[in-house]
């Protein structure tokens, strides 16, 4: 049965590159009914990270991308993490070497490192030229004896076609040419990455190895072990690169998007909106479903197809993304968004607030809101002492039928008992000051929504009136009248 997995390095935040990856094999794996796993790649001890491994982790709970097999979960092929799974290795660098087919490699560091300083002032592709494999027995035995710190490299065979059919790119086709003898275990005794997981794979059954672009060249020398081994290759995927609004290749440190799942998590995006466009880039759904935007975590595993992956960049889009959350949060239970809204405004405002006002803000501004974070700006206008009025405002009250609609309006309101303070009188009330004062539209409802709010848009007016209580009401009227 269909086994994939997504293996992540422990050395930052959970990028959303990584995100898209684990969900384009998490779908194609729940289709297949099979299984995902989740393996913990750490073998890079100088940029692995204390923390970063819990982040990985929360992130994906948070995403819902629940793992069967992996860190927390166990499994029947575990340990879950290359660091764990030292001693599972060592039997398969023994048997290359025995075979010859790997050798001990005893050039410094430093040596390699002139090598290839002096390839890049000659403008030459630098590649690892072999020194240690041609050693001659006595060489060997006297490195050996003065106990020469050594890597081991993998003895890439003489000519040789390494293609492979890959998932989303079809025919893909390397030669031992484009490969030289890579390092399998570095001098502190740890395997490399190559290594790793091609170890990995094969012992934990992995059916489909499907990663981004930026991997396409390491699979020659994954397939190279697999060839040396005599075992069966799984099938190769490689996603297309993600690239910022400007159609250029992300980097990390490109801030004119967002990178991180948590910052996402911060900001108040819903994870089944993240899902969603993360679905979206590289990948479109067949024919049938074309016009098909939103997309339930059930509908995705049913519609994915590696067919249907781009081969060429996805432009990452943040107003799109933005736009996909606005739906979610538009088609939420109110009571989830309520929940979420909570803590931005309580932090924003310190203090505790009602839960039935936070409920009829929500109710006002669900449908207005790209990411909850944006709840904060929207309900300044609740708690601020005074309105500030733009000059755009000043210049709307004193148009001459202003204080006359105003006026009325502070006397309407004023009539009303408080607890009849509420949307329906309001609006029964405001449409008296039409029928006193002959104003109505935009000439009524413009000077009451600037005068009480500062702003010329916003939510129903009534339910905005009635939120913001009488008395603040009132005040504001006056002051506008002022
Ligand atoms: N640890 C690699 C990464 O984080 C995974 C590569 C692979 O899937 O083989 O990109």
């Amino acid at each position: 049965s269909v086994r994939m997995r997504f293996a992540p390095s422990p050395t930052g935040h959970l990028h959303i590159g990584g995100a898209r990856t684990a969900l384009f094999n998490y779908l194609f794996a729940k289709q297949q009914g099979g299984s995902y796993i989740l393996r913990i790649e750490d073998t890079d001890l100088a940029r692995n990270r204390e923390d970063a491994l819990q982040g990985i982790i929360d992130g994906f709970r948070w995403l819902g991308l629940d793992w069967d097999e992996g860190p927390e979960m166990g499994g029947d092929y575990g340990p879950y993490s290359c660091m764990e799974r030292l001693e599972l290795y060592q039997p398969f660098v023994e048997q290359l070497l025995a075979e010859g087919k790997a050798y001990k490699c005893y050039c410094s560091s430093e040596q390699l490192a002139t090598e290839k300083e002096a390839a890049k002032a000659e403008g030459r592709l630098y590649r690892y030229p072999g020194t240690c494999r041609h050693l001659t027995e006595d060489e060997r035995t006297y490195k050996e004896k003065a106990g020469a710190d050594y890597t081991i490299r993998f003895a890439v065979p003489a000519s040789d076609l390494l293609d492979f059919d890959d998932l989303i790119r079809g025919d893909v086709r390397f030669t031992t040419e484009d490969v030289e003898d890579f390092v399998i275990v570095k001098s502190d005794g740890i395997p490399t990455y190559h290594f790793a997981v091609t170890i990995d794979d094969h012992l934990m059954e992995i059916t489909h190895v499907v990663r981004g672009e930026e991997h396409i060249s390491n699979t020659p020398k994954q397939i190279l072990l697999y060839r040396a081994f005599g075992w069966e290759e799984p099938r190769f995927g490689h996603l297309p690169l993600i690239l910022n609004p400007n159609g250029k290749k992300l980097s990390k440190r490109d801030g004119s998007i967002i990178q991180f799942i948590d910052q996402y998590k911060e900001l108040g995006y819903l994870p089944e909106a993240v899902i969603n466009y993360l679905a979206l880039l590289g990948w479109s759904p067949s024919d049938e479903h074309s016009e098909q935007e939103l997309f339930t975590k059930e509908e995705l595993i049913e519609q994915f197809s590696y067919e249907r992956v781009n081969r060429s960049g996805a432009v990452f889009d943040p107003e799109k993304l933005a736009w996909v959350n606005a739906q979610y949060i538009k088609a939420s239970d109110p009571q989830r968004i309520v929940e979420l809204a909570l803590p931005y405004l309580e932090k924003e405002y310190d203090r505790k607030l009602p839960l039935d006002w936070v409920t009829s803000l929500v109710t006002l501004y669900q449908t207005a809101i790209q990411a909850i974070h944006e709840i904060v700006d929207v309900s300044r206008i609740f708690f601020q002492d005074q309105v500030e009025y733009n000059e755009e405002a000043k210049k709307l009250l004193q148009e001459e039928h202003v204080s006359i609609v105003l006026q009325a309006v502070r006397a309407n309101l004023a009539a009303l008992g408080t607890d009849e303070y509420l949307a329906p009188q309001i609006k029964k009330a405001i449409r008296k000051v039409q029928k006193e004062t002959g104003y109505r539209g935009k000439q009524l409802f413009l000077p009451v929504r600037v005068a009480t709010t500062g702003e010329s848009k916003g939510p129903d007016l009534n339910e905005t009136l009635a939120l913001l209580g009488q008395d603040t009401v009132l005040q504001r009227l006056e002051q506008a009248l002022s």
